[in-house]
């Protein structure tokens, strides 16, 4: 056998050997059933205030992205139930999740896709004390395009953004 083609075949059992060991480290995660990660509960704890928590604080690092470790430390949180929490917002497209070697171990970096949702754009909006929203409707007579309620509050609001 040539030189060549005995470095290819070592080059070939190489790379077999490194997709292993990635199948061998993606199973391990993946021993969770799809309904383990979506449905991940923790005891006593709403778990839509944690999430948000998370996000909040996820958010905070922009796209730089936060380790997972100081996740939990901040939130004392078991790494178990971090790392499962961390899944369980990955599949609901809240964040995203880098894997990356920190002082020589692997970890994660959690980077936050979705903003979760502010209130504050519409807080004082007419519509939410509104005495005939119940008749409003788009092609109504009673309609959000004539409303001298909305007109007025869109006016005040951008003057006060740009005021900001
Ligand atoms: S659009 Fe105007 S009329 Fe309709 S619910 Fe809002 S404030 Fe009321």
């Amino acid at each position: 056998m040539g030189s060549s083609k005995l470095e290819a075949k070592k080059l070939e059992a190489k790379k077999k050997a490194e997709a292993k060991k990635k199948l061998e480290a993606k199973k391990k995660e993946e021993k969770l059933t799809e309904e383990e990660i979506t449905g991940f509960q923790i005891d006593r704890t709403n778990m839509d205030r944690l999430m948000n928590r998370v996000c909040e604080i996820v958010v905070s690092y922009e796209t730089e992205g936060m380790l997972q470790t100081d996740l939990w430390k901040k939130l004392k949180l078991s790494s178990r139930d971090g790392s499962r929490l961390a899944l369980k917002l990955e599949r609901m497209g809240m964040i995203t999740r880098e894997k990356i070697l920190e002082k020589g171990r692997w970890t994660y970096k959690l980077i936050i896709r979705k903003t979760p949702v502010s209130t504050k754009s519409i807080e004082n909006a007419p519509c939410l004390i509104c005495p005939v929203e119940s008749k409003c409707s788009i092609d109504g007579e009673i309609s959000p395009k004539t409303c001298q309620y909305i007109e007025d509050w869109v006016f005040v609001e951008l003057k006060t953004s740009k005021s900001k």
